[in-house]
């Protein structure tokens, strides 16, 4: 990077709204703070600057998840999952705590950090009994926009497949993996994940089929990163179409791939076939993996 390219959060202002960013829009924001380059006053000014252009109708909505811990911890601690828990999900989602009007979901684990006009909406309502990605689900209705910004070196997702997958109803094997939680005063309570994962590698590949169904809105820079714009409803709405017609759309083609080849219940692999090709790249432990996998089941907290 060059030394005198410090990012301002005017600067970042003007290409937000290149990007077709409006007031009064709903965002999923899902940013990469390090691809951008230097950010003058780091992840607190890029989200400034996205409430600056959106305004007081506007509102922004940012992964907040936690970690989870196996079953077997859980029996011996007791420590909780609660409103201060840090995130794991970047630095974005943990500087959204840090402003005095966030809210934060109920959820024990799949929590969402939100700013502005539908805050409380989105979070007071998403709980234990609530599908992980409820708050996802409610923005594509409301024609929200997912904002990615993220390395040109990297692959990138731009869908809402988790809440198509759980719309569709799909199955995987997973291990027990878990928090405790509190609701008041009431007793501690034991929550294990409770939805399916999937394979970035999978959705990834999903974006030439997004661009083809309309469903991008703006593709362009910001800083030194990309950024894409799309419209959730779009991609949700082609996601189960396709998932109707084919439960293995969100697969990737890498025979080695244990999470699409073994996990879910429409997984076609066979265990030998994976282990072998997992041995023949010298992936030892991901094919001692896919044993595991096959029998027991697979841990993925996304
Ligand atoms: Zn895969």
């Amino acid at each position: 990077m060059e030394k005198n390219s410090v990012i301002t959060k005017d600067e970042l202002i003007k290409e937000i709204r290149e990007a077709g960013i409006q007031e009064g829009d709903i965002l999923n924001l899902m940013v990469s703070l390090k691809s951008i380059g230097w950010v003058q006053g780091g992840a607190g000014t890029v989200i400034e600057a996205f409430l600056d252009v959106i305004g007081p109708n506007g509102t922004i909505v940012t992964d907040s998840f936690v970690p989870v811990k196996s079953l077997r911890y859980l029996k011996k601690h007791t420590c909780l999952s609660d409103d201060r828990t840090p995130s794991y999900a970047g630095a974005l989602a943990n500087a959204i705590l840090q402003f005095p009007q966030v809210k934060r979901s109920k959820h024990p684990i799949q929590k969402f950090a939100t700013i502005g006009k539908h805050a409380t909406e989105f979070t007071e309502n998403h709980t234990a009994e609530s599908y992980a990605y409820d708050v996802l689900k409610k923005m594509c209705s409301l024609r929200a926009k997912k904002v990615r910004i993220y390395s040109p070196s990297d692959g990138v997702s731009i869908g809402t497949t988790h809440v198509a997958i759980g719309l569709l109803g799909f199955q995987q094997k997973r291990l027990k993996y878990g928090v405790h939680y509190q609701v008041g005063d009431n007793p501690k309570k034991l929550f294990l994940v409770n939805w399916a994962g999937g394979c970035s590698a999978g959705f990834n590949k999903l974006l030439p089929d997004y661009e083809k169904n309309g469903a991008v809105l703006y593709k362009g820079k910001v800083g030194q990163a990309n950024i894409i714009v799309s419209d959730m409803k779009k991609t949700l709405e082609w996601e189960v179409a396709q998932g109707k017609k084919n439960p293995q759309f969100f697969f990737c083609d890498n025979p080695a791939c244990v999470d699409c080849r073994l996990t879910w219940k429409f997984s076609k692999g066979n265990l030998l076939k994976v282990m072998w090709e997992n041995i023949k790249l010298k992936k030892f432990d991901q094919a001692i993996h896919a044993l595991i996998v096959y029998f027991r089941g697979i841990y993925q907290p996304d």
